[in-house]
């Protein structure tokens, strides 16, 4: 690894399990990857070498999509009146990033929620 870590764009997922990365990272072959452990770092690296893909999947969960979208129409309003227009593509680039970035968050932060705590059944 040579120069900083690119904060401003760290995959969010484990490159050996697919949980939250958490800090360790380990680049190979030019391509940096984040691991959620120690123990999924030389995971990660036999992985790469070997050419195995992840066998986990991530799947939307429509109901948090829902939920989000339920608070979300404040944060709309807001940006639409900052830009003075409510055409998405008129809005300023670092509207439009901060827009989808806080609905990700909003949604990985309930998923997290509903992984940690199980939903009603
Ligand atoms: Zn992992």
């Amino acid at each position: 690894m040579t120069g900083k870590f690119p904060y401003n764009r760290k995959p969010s997922l484990c490159g050996y399990c697919l949980r939250g990365g958490k800090g360790f990272f380990i680049t190979i072959e030019n391509k940096i990857y984040v691991s959620c452990s120690y123990e999924h770092l030389e995971k990660i690296r036999q992985r790469v070498k070997n050419k195995e893909d992840i066998k986990a999947v991530i799947e939307v969960n429509p109901e948090s999509i829902n939920k989000v979208l339920e608070d979300y129409k404040s944060v709309y309003l807001n940006l639409a009146r900052k830009n003075n227009s409510f055409v998405f593509h008129e809005w300023t680039t670092e509207d439009k990033q901060f827009f989808f970035r806080k609905f990700v968050s909003l949604y990985l932060g309930l998923e997290d929620k509903n992984a940690r705590e199980g939903i009603d059944g």
